[in-house]
């Protein structure tokens, strides 16, 4: 019988529990119906995990200089270089950044070693992007940075307002949990506040599209709402609150009607009554917000009226009730909680608290310790690149792709004299700057612990042995310590150590002021480490269990008392203009993870959308003259990128949505942080990810085309393209400025065939520039090539699928040629869902011909949306689509008869 491993997925917050088959090949994965997390779902990109399990492409020995070398040559290098830079510079002159993908026990001796021993604060991590500003406010609010939510809450919750979150994509198994605790009470309300009517938004009770940015205004306005008819807690706000007059006055002069909001928010007045009357009569109550809040340059204020809304009413520490930041990283809460921030210290301590700073250097017997705040990650890069930080360690994130003005970055990296890159991927756009790369060990491989968005500490347990030298990440560190002479301090040898150690600094001169107390897990055995069950914070080693830390009103201010911050809508940074007419908004897609390094591994993962893409609405793609379906560019102050358009209703007019997941190994020219602004928050440091002006303009291109091969080609003569995994072949999409007089040659010479024993097909229309060739060997398809001059070229669901045939049937060669199935049905079109492959084409078919009206009923007819349901919300959407289809057509049924 196989063993069966408990562990974490490793790609969003919401920290599911995932059992994971170590023997036998393949590796198969499930959800943990025992994780209290998940109770068994994953979404999509939980359920491919095993497709993520490849060594393909993996770094696998330590490389100085692009070359082979040993550990012991490379840490040594690593410390000499590290200690050179500090001695002649000072420990401000280097820096570590790191990663919401590290376990908690990593990110602890990473922290240990810069803000205890070489002295100084700066290490930042790729968490300063996602959740930075909820940590801000957090801090202002509460006297510290605790989530008061835990996922029961929202089964308990009769209103669930969500914002800047499209849950559906980003934290699916969360967001199906939202909609199984509605239709079991159906009574429960959902209202989305967000610009784009995202796949979250099509289920809401009420979606509140404001105005990119305003959220402050709606909030503030609802603050005042909330005191004007008589919805506060008096007696809470008295007992346990300060500043409340203060923020009512500025709340009442900024937002005190409802059409000051609705002429800040650009909404409509009614949808505004609407959202207030419900918050005010509903006292269960959660507010879950996310990067949409978060991602700006006033997210903390953000956030902070948020808060203040939940302190008037009280509604905050109780059952079903609270603001609830969500995570996007699977360890940003862990990374949190060891003080992985530069403006942080280690469990919940404060750099600038002079009590604080002494305990950790006591319990850490430390020469030194950082006093005041290192480089939050734009600055630390802007230090770089003018030479302030001259050696940096780069631990599993690739800042190349996910920084915002990203080329500055890259800039910044090859004038920095030393560069080390921890990945386990050898091939990244940030591994290419290194001067050393070390060898991490991945997901599978690793053990420790991570923290989920409700405060809940897993076990991440290896399952899989780690391929050539790779090492863990806490174990690089460790060495490096031990190399700067500081053997006892980092004489850790396994991850329970660590975590140990964690633990009984987190109770250290705790006695309670701080919420953050993990003592009770100080001595757990090695078993008792291995078998540790999946477990919320706080767990005290003395006095009574505390549930939730806000229970009974107590925050962690000194005084005890929670803190109403003041919030006035502020603009963004940078706004549009005549040059730049539009707003760029950054974020997630459905399947893919990040910068791609993972998920982009995936064919299924893949297949739902294959190619980078710009969403934008029609009456701007109009203006901008550029076409859906056709290549554009987006350009900003800061840089361009090339991807298709496409057209919608989601998006608001004037502003444009790109994914943030392309990098340079998957397409040309896709990588959307090379346009974002630089411009941050001002309190916590998180970048403007969603507010950039830009424009949009018509990328003119002579043929457009895609190849399929079932080997990596190399691209020719393409001034665009991408690439994409598909189940048994690679997809490239392509497009040249080149004109051929004969493709002939250029083809033959792309799909590899000059040398190959094979047949080769081709149809040439000189007329009107459309070619097509295709490779074949044996009676297998090789490879093939479609191009023309406009980009309706033939389905790429439909050739890709040959490429499963052992055998082509006569039928699909003359498909290749004619540029399509002959039996219509055969195309199943774009991936719908990704766990079971079902198509776009399929599911229009079934939804027509069987008349089904329910997802549950296509769920029964073709298993789409019966697994992750991660699709549910496009499924729903398609059948709306063909009941106002079909309204329209019985309407000019109706207007025929009549005539
Ligand atoms: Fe992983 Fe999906 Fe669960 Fe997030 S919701 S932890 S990505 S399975």
């Amino acid at each position: 019988m196989s063993e069966l491993v408990q562990t974490t997925c490793p790609y969003c917050g919401v920290g599911c529990g995932v059992l994971a088959t170590a023997v036998g090949q393949p590796v198969s994965i499930s959800g943990d119906p025992r994780h209290p997390a998940n109770l068994g779902r994953l979404c999509s990109k939980g359920a491919a995990l095993a497709d993520t399990l490849t060594h393909e492409g993996r770094l696998l020995r330590p490389r100085l200089h692009g070359r082979d070398t040993s550990w012991p040559v490379a840490l040594q290098t690593v410390a000499d270089n590290f200690g050179r830079v500090i001695n002649e510079f000072g420990p401000d002159a280097v820096a570590f950044y790191v990663s919401g993908q590290l376990l908690t026990e990593d990110y602890y001796v990473a922290n240990k070693l810069m803000k205890g021993f070489i002295g100084s604060a700066n290490i930042d991590t790729n968490s300063r992007l996602c959740m930075s500003s909820a940590v801000a406010a957090h801090n202002r609010a509460f006297g510290e940075d605790v989530v008061p939510v835990s996922y029961e809450d929202l089964d308990d919750a009769d209103l669930i307002v969500l914002v800047g979150s499209n849950a559906a994509w980003c934290h699916p198994v969360l967001y199906q949990r939202i909609v199984q605790a509605k239709r079991r009470r159906p009574q429960v309300k959902i209202v989305v506040v967000d610009p784009r009517k995202t796949p979250t938004a099509e289920t809401a009770d009420l979606h509140l599209p404001l105005k990119s940015g305003s959220d402050v205004a709606l909030f503030n306005g609802l603050l005042s709402y909330l005191q004007r008819h008589g919805a506060e807690d008096r007696a809470f706000i008295q007992a346990h609150t300060n500043g409340s007059s203060h923020a009512l006055t500025v709340a009442h002069n900024t937002a005190g009607d409802t059409a000051a909001v609705s002429r800040l928010c650009r909404l409509q007045p009614s949808d505004i009554e609407e959202f207030y009357r419900l918050y005010a009569s509903t006292p269960r109550v959660i507010t879950l917000f996310s990067q949409g809040v978060n991602q700006s340059s006033s997210g903390t204020d953000k956030a902070n009226s948020i808060i203040n809304c939940h302190l008037l009413t009280g509604r905050i520490g109780k059952p079903g009730a609270g603001p609830f930041s969500v995570t996007g990283q699977p360890n940003a809460m862990g990374g949190r909680e060891v003080g992985g921030l530069a403006t942080t210290l280690a469990a919940h301590m404060a750099l600038d608290v002079a009590r604080h700073r002494e305990i950790v250097q006591c319990f850490w017997k430390s020469p030194r310790i950082a006093t005041s705040p290192g480089y939050k990650a734009i600055d630390l890069f802007e230090a770089m690149y003018i030479g302030r930080v001259k050696a940096i360690w780069i631990v599993g994130t690739n800042p190349v792709v996910s920084m915002p003005n990203a080329n500055r970055v890259r800039t910044a990296l090859d004038r920095c004299e030393f560069v080390v890159v921890s990945d386990c991927m050898e091939k990244t756009d940030t591994t290419a700057h290194a001067h050393v790369l070390l060898p991490a060990t991945a997901w599978g491989e690793k053990d420790g612990t991570v923290t989920n968005s409700e405060r809940r500490i897993s076990r991440q347990r290896s399952f899989a042995n780690p391929p050539g030298e790779s090492r863990p990440d806490w174990w690089m560190f460790c060495e490096v310590g031990k190399r700067m002479g500081f053997p006892e301090a980092f004489d850790f040898g396994s991850p329970r150590e660590i975590f140990s150690e964690h633990a009984r600094l987190s109770a250290a001169g705790n006695g309670g002021s701080r919420a953050f107390d993990i003592g009770g897990l100080s001595d757990l055995s090695c078993d008792a480490y291995d078998a540790l069950l999946p477990t919320r914070w706080p767990i005290r080693a003395v006095g009574p269990p505390v549930a939730e830390p806000f229970a009974g009103g107590r925050f962690f201010h000194e005084d005890g008392r929670a803190r109403f911050v003041s919030t006035v809508l502020r603009q963004p940074r940078h706004t549009v203009d005549e040059e730049y007419p539009l707003v760029l908004n950054t974020g997630r897609i459905r399947d893919q993870w990040h910068t791609m390094t993972r998920t982009g591994q995936s064919a299924r993962l893949m297949a739902h959308a294959p190619e980078p893409f710009i969403d934008m609405h029609a009456q701007d793609a109009l203006l901008s003259g550029v076409r859906s379906g056709e290549l554009v560019a987006a350009t900003t102050r800061w840089g361009s990128m090339i991807a298709r358009l496409r057209t919608s209703g989601e998006i608001a007019r004037g502003s444009i949505f790109i994914p943030m997941h392309w990098n340079s190994l998957f397409a040309g020219d896709a990588r959307v942080g090379a346009l974002v602004n630089p411009a941050a928050d001002p309190i916590s440091g998180e970048p403007e990810f969603k507010h950039t002006p830009v424009r949009v303009s018509p990328y003119v291109v002579a043929w457009q085309g895609f190849a399929l091969s079932r080997t990596a080609l190399v691209i020719r003569d393409a001034t665009a393209w991408s690439m994409a995994p598909a189940p048994d072949c690679l997809r490239y999409e392509l497009a040249g400025r080149r004109v051929f007089g004969n493709w002939s040659p250029w083809a033959r010479r792309m799909l590899n065939a000059e040398f190959v024993d094979a047949d080769w097909i081709e149809y040439v229309d000189r007329g009107i520039g459309i070619y097509r060739a295709a490779l074949i060997i044996g009676d297998r398809i090789e490879a093939c090539v479609f191009l023309s001059p406009r980009p309706d070229l033939p389905s790429r669901t439909w050739l890709a699928g040959l490429f499963a045939k052992p055998t082509l049937e006569k039928v699909d060669r003359i498909g290749l040629l004619t540029g399509g199935a002959i039996d219509a049905g055969a195309d199943a079109g774009e991936t719908v869902c990704s766990c079971f492959g079902v198509g776009r084409n399929t599911i229009c078919t079934s939804i027509k011909d069987a008349c089904l009206t329910t997802t549950d009923e296509i769920g029964k007819q073709l298993r789409a949306g019966t697994n992750c349901g991660s699709c549910l919300p496009e499924l729903r959407a398609m059948l709306k689509a063909n009941l106002c289809l079909e309204a329209q057509s019985a309407r000019l049924d109706v207007a025929a008869a009549a005539i």
